[in-house]
């Protein structure tokens, strides 16, 4: 338990004046002259504007908004107001990237919240799409920040700023990235965004402590995996489930590999841990509430499982670096994101068939990793 923080089935204690911080970069437009490379994650952005974002009220003391985002292929991110016993909680927060700040603003107006009412900004976990505004929203509201506990990496230790270049190079490198793609690969997220302004957390939030609220307590819920630090909320009495990135639509989830041992197993535990809360109403952090909550979250560990046995398949005697055991995953139209992520799961699957005993991985003297199915 942090100083400061929250006590079991207490509300947060009263926020204090905030003295100025840290100027804030502006998150408005580009640098005019900035030279665009073609293709070039900055070039990528698309213009959203502010108003395409949505308050939806789940009920009186719950309201989704949804927040518009300028990725190319994910259009917008989920926050939601949780309505304490004074003010609000605003769970996730969206990124720093235009339409940024004035797209949370444009929702608050929509839900009839004052900024000045929000409390206390949760985010789930530092993906740039759902921390990347914290900095802004907590000097233009003066709320506490809460997360779950460090460390926070911004992404998977393949491509985290935090971690230095060449590091991130020799990694790629190590996982066979050919040559001409390894700047591309350790160093380009979907938006470049991922050098957002840092705001610290005033209170760490820890699994199993809970956050009193108008309807009741919510608990917070460690979800590893999709990342090292992910937390949701669960309310016992509603059956509500706020599970962030843990369990979207389309393919297996983005596994977070590099900072926790084995984030295979972690989104395996974490979707199971979903499952068995038996949640009626499981809200994401994309898109719409899935119709069918436990039906959702069983599709997902089904698409995870699938690709724990198309990875471990490829593997034969013969060794091969990762980059080649993931080439069958990646499309031929050439999107990097895509790469990156085929290439960041089988790597994460990799680690865990190691721990399972039935992959075993030599580094070669051109400094690449050569993974082999144990006989
Ligand atoms: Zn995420
Ligand atoms: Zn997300």
């Amino acid at each position: 338990m942090s100083v400061g923080g929250p006590q079991r089935g207490e509300p947060f204690p009263a926020r204090e004046p905030r003295a100025p911080g840290e100027p804030i970069p502006p998150a408005g437009p580009l640098p005019p002259g900035e030279p665009l490379r073609p293709g070039s994650p900055v070039s990528r952005r698309i213009a959203r504007a502010p108003q395409l974002a949505r308050a939806r009220p789940i009920d009186e003391h719950l309201i989704a908004l949804q927040l518009p985002l300028c990725y190319p292929t994910v259009a917008s991110v989920n926050a939601y107001l949780l309505r304490l016993k004074d003010g609000w909680l605003l769970f996730d927060c969206g990124s720093c990237l235009p339409p940024g700040w004035r797209a949370l603003e444009h929702a608050l107006r929509a839900a009839g919240v004052r900024a000045d009412e929000i409390e206390v900004l949760l985010v789930s976990h530092s993906h740039a799409d759902h921390r990347g505004l914290a900095a802004e929203v907590v000097s233009h509201t003066g709320c506490r920040f809460a997360m779950g506990p460090a460390p926070h990496p911004i992404i998977d230790a393949l491509r985290d700023p935090k971690v230095p270049l060449d590091e991130r190079v020799r990694r790629g490198h190590a996982d066979g990235v050919p040559e001409q793609l390894l700047q591309p690969i350790v160093d380009e997220l979907p938006a470049g965004d991922e050098h957002y302004p840092q705001a610290t957390p005033d209170v760490v939030l820890r699994d199993g402590e809970t956050i009193a609220s108008a309807c009741g307590p919510w608990q917070v819920v460690a979800l590893p995996g999709h990342s090292a630090d992910q937390v949701g909320l669960w309310n016992a009495a509603r059956r509500w489930l706020i599970s962030a990135d843990l369990a979207l639509p389309g393919a297996a989830s983005f596994l977070e590999w590099g900072t926790r041992p084995d984030p295979h197993a972690d989104q395996t535990a974490s979707l199971q841990r979903a499952i068995a809360l038996q949640p009626q109403l499981l809200l994401s952090g994309h898109g719409r509430p899935a119709e069918s909550p436990e039906a959702f979250l069983r599709s997902c560990l089904e698409a995870v499982g699938v690709r724990l046995q198309q990875v471990s398949a490829r593997l034969e005697r013969t060794p091969r670096s990762a980059w080649e055991l993931a080439s069958p995953s990646m499309s031929q139209a050439g999107e990097v994101d895509q790469w990156q992520r085929a290439l960041i799961g089988t790597r994460a699957v990799l680690d865990h068939l190691r721990f399972e005993g039935v992959a075993s991985c030599a580094a070669g003297e051109d400094g690449v990793s050569r993974w082999s199915r144990v006989s």
